[in-house]
């Protein structure tokens, strides 16, 4: 890997940057030209705005759960409702987006990585739509764990490529997707799951999934005639935090908290970005052990590792134990059943909520449904 100059644009403040090969820096170039033609197309976003709004099933509602309220009888909590987006979590607005870039960029061929197989069905699901051939690397460890997501994807139409190097996990599946990409680039797009990896991605993937902020945003100015007092998501790779968190930036009084899983990292450098990483006195990346496999991933874009400097988001983690807490919560005092990787919000609420005040306001983002999980949270919740 060969560590290339950076110019300011391709970072957030000392993070980000495109640490690729050679090979590569001419797609990044080329994708980085043909979003700004993206994005000024009138007639391609209004294609857009037409598969989110009628494909996917946007804007998605803001729930105000009054039962989850009361429950903890201090300030009103909303829920913003990405769980109800067409294959039921927030990676559709990045996909559908992406594979209408790819369409643009004249690519006939998509490869993307997943973990638990929400990415990668939800590719393979945009594949479809744009007549896109569409390869999948996964892990074989979490193809053993994720069966039917994998099938979903077969159904699809989509390859599924096991991966049996290093852990046999996401870290390792992206490795892959990146190499495939770097051979294969002239007819390739590389769909990117989340706001990670070498400039321009991290923006992308955060203007695709700034809908969620943008619909909250104008909701609670038109329900309430104010801004929410605080704001909260999960972070794994951090899409559908920084898509939630990026129209309030700016919003001072806003205050952001972003939930990770596991512990805090060290500035590194891994799938062609630096950013907060999880390592090794060696610095050897260290593996990411949480209960939901979308928050299983080392890193967090650097997007997340600039505002945790800047310190405009706090960062909490949350354990396994408390995320099965927010788990069963939500099912039972709401009758949602949530995801893994955005019950670590809901099981944050316990500490947060005893610090408001009944005139405040909490939003929370709901990424996605839990049928995924209802297997690994059998072997937890006794009913
Ligand atoms: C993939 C996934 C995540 C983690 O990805 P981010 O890029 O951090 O959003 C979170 N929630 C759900 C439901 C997911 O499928």
């Amino acid at each position: 890997m060969k560590k290339t100059i950076g110019s300011k644009q391709w970072h957030f403040g000392p993070y980000g940057g495109r640490y690729v090969p050679e090979t590569l820096m001419k797609a990044l170039e080329e994708l980085t030209q043909a979003y700004r033609i993206f994005r000024a197309n009138k007639k391609v976003q209004a294609e857009l705005r037409h598969y989110l709004k009628d494909y996917a099933g946007r804007p998605t509602p803001l729930y105000e759960a009054k039962r989850l309220t009361e429950h903890f009888g201090r300030a009103r909590i909303f829920i913003k409702r990405e769980d109800l987006c067409h294959t039921g979590a927030h990676k559709i607005n990045n996909t559908i987006a992406q594979a209408l870039l790819a369409r643009s960029l004249g690519k006939k061929r998509i490869v993307a990585e997943t973990g638990a197989g929400q990415h990668g069905v939800a590719s393979a699901t945009a594949a479809c739509v744009f007549g896109l051939d569409c390869v999948v690397y996964m892990g074989a460890h979490d193809i053993e764990r994720q069966a039917l997501n994998v099938y979903k994807m077969r159904l699809l139409g989509a390859k599924v490529v096991p991966v049996y190097s290093g852990s046999q996990t996401l870290k390792d599946a992206t490795n892959e997707a990146i190499r495939d990409w770097v051979t294969t680039v002239d007819s390739t797009h590389y769909l990117i799951g989340s706001a990670v990896g070498p400039h321009p991605y991290p923006a992308i993937v955060r203007d695709f999934q700034a809908v969620i902020g943008r619909e909250t945003r104008t909701e609670f100015l038109r329900r309430e005639k104010r801004l929410p007092d605080y704001l909260m998501a999960c972070v794994g790779g951090g899409s559908n935090a920084i898509g939630f968190f990026h129209a309030f930036l700016k919003d001072r009084k806003v205050k952001i908290i972003g939930i990770e899983a596991a512990g805090e990292g060290r500035a590194g450098v891994l799938h062609g970005m630096k950013s907060y990483l999880l390592q090794n006195k060696d610095g050897q990346v260290q593996l990411a052990h949480s209960i939901s496999a979308g928050l299983d991933y080392p890193s967090v874009g650097p997007e997340h590792s600039f505002l945790k400097d800047s310190a405009r988001v706090r960062y909490e983690a949350v354990t396994d134990r408390e995320a099965l807490e927010g788990f069963k919560l939500l099912t039972q005092v709401e009758g949602i059943i949530p995801a893994l990787e955005p019950s670590h919000a809901f099981g944050y609420l316990k500490k947060l909520m005893p610090k408001t005040r009944k005139s405040q306001i909490v939003a929370v983002c709901l990424s996605g449904r839990g049928d995924k999980d209802i297997h690994t949270v059998q072997k937890f919740l006794k009913v």
